[in-house]
């Protein structure tokens, strides 16, 4: 018997799930969002926050489509959510300073170059600058350094806060944050009636999983594939001495993500460790090591903060959206990879449309969960 029941229950209150409940509620559809640590707990929560439609793995094929698309959600959410909700998460448009320390690094620039000014649409651009042009921009870089870009044109907000906004929007719009864990499904003829919780059963009409990294739990719940693992990230929060970045700062095996409060995230680490998510001395050590050769008076910063979450990855490192294979109401969003927040928008306004109306214009090129396969 169950004790509740919703029109979708989603499985995780990350990015992913979170905006799919918020887009879900656009089509009238009431979704019960199950999470056990908290919207926002795990990646959603501790990602450094930047939005570039323009480059990572899968890009430009398939994934520049839906990048762009979900980076023009980002714009209208980041202009309605904080109104909205009260939830400030500073959506705002960020240029990249990257920079060669090395000249090795110096093809790279040049490839960043080209991406930003031959992108598909308008409002980004780059410019190639001397020497003394990176360090008349920010003077605090090494003066080891060789050259740099000026790319315009991508954004950066407050991953933390934006998933709680598009929680808080979700249920100011009819949608459920219920706090628990997801133990296992009711199976009906090829579909679920509902979602074992550890507390109860919530009868329902859909199920959405997107549980990121743990999205393998659901393998043996449905006897499909479901091949999402996890990536590591470690983040150094910093405080520097002085005030804090204009830029996101790239050069020399460092990244620095510039906050409104001033402080520099210098990250981030990608080690295949599984679930263990523990704090390391090594990846301190050479966050801080590669973020000094960078900026050399960040060796004086004092050390805020030092995180590692989760990235859920793929094995092509595409998301996995849409219908699950062989089961008529169950739906599968996940695997953001590096990019889960970048991508969130989309992933959930995709599969939101596909759940509520059977079909949407988001682009999901190579995303369909029935490229693994039925069986695990
Ligand atoms: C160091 C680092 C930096 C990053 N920087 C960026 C960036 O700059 N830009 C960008 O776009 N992306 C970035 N990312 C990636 C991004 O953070 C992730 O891709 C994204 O947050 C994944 O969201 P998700 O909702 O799929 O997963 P998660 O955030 O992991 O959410 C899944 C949720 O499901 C819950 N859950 C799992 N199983 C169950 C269950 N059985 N019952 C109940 N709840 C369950 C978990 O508690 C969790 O909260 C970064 C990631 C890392 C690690």
């Amino acid at each position: 018997m169950s004790d509740q029941s919703a029109d979708v229950v989603i499985i995780g209150g990350g990015a992913a799930g979170c905006a799919a409940a918020y887009y879900l509620a656009a089509h009238g559809v009431n979704a019960t969002v199950i999470e056990r640590e908290g919207a926002a707990s795990h990646a959603s929560g501790y990602n450094a926050g930047g939005l570039n439609p323009l480059e990572g793995h899968g890009w430009p094929d398939p994934l520049q489509p839906m990048a762009l698309q979900s980076f023009a959600l980002h714009k209208e959410l980041w202009d309605s959510l904080p109104g909205e909700t009260g939830i400030e998460y500073h959506g705002r448009i960020m240029s990249i300073l990257k920079v060669a320390l090395d000249p090795e690094e110096l093809d790279d620039l040049k490839a960043t170059l080209e991406t930003f000014n031959s992108a598909p649409e308008p409002g980004f651009s780059a410019e190639w600058l001397e020497r003394e042009d990176v360090l008349a921009l920010e003077p605090r870089i090494t003066p080891e350094v060789i050259a740099g870009i000026r790319a315009v044109g991508n954004g950066a907000l407050d991953g933390l806060e934006f998933t709680q906004a598009l929680a808080a929007a979700a249920e100011k719009r009819g949608a459920t944050v219920i706090a628990t864990s997801a133990v296992g499904l009711r199976l009906g003829q090829a579909k679920v009636d509902a979602v074992v919780t550890s507390d109860e059963e919530i009868a329902c009409g859909a199920v959405l999983i997107a549980a990121g990294p743990w999205c393998r739990s659901a393998e043996q719940w449905l006897d499909i594939a479901i091949p999402v693992d996890p990536l590591k990230g470690q983040i150094i929060r910093l405080r520097p001495d002085g005030p804090g970045l204009e830029y996101e700062l790239i050069g020399g095996g460092s990244s620095m993500y510039a906050k409104t409060d001033g402080l520099i995230w210098c990250g981030a680490t990608e080690e295949d460790v599984g679930f263990d998510l523990s704090l390391t001395d090594e990846a301190r050590e050479d966050i801080l090591r590669r973020a000094v050769r960078l900026v050399p008076s960040l060796s004086g910063a004092e050390q805020v903060l030092h995180t590692a979450c989760l990235r859920p990855v793929t094995p092509d490192w595409l998301p996995i959206v849409g219908r699950a294979p062989g089961w008529d109401n169950v739906y599968i969003c996940t695997g953001g990879q590096k990019k889960g927040i970048l991508l969130g928008p989309a992933m959930g306004k995709g599969i939101a449309d596909i759940i509520a109306a059977g079909s949407t214009e988001i682009s999901l090129e190579g995303c369909d969960p029935a490229r693994f396969g039925q069986n695990p």
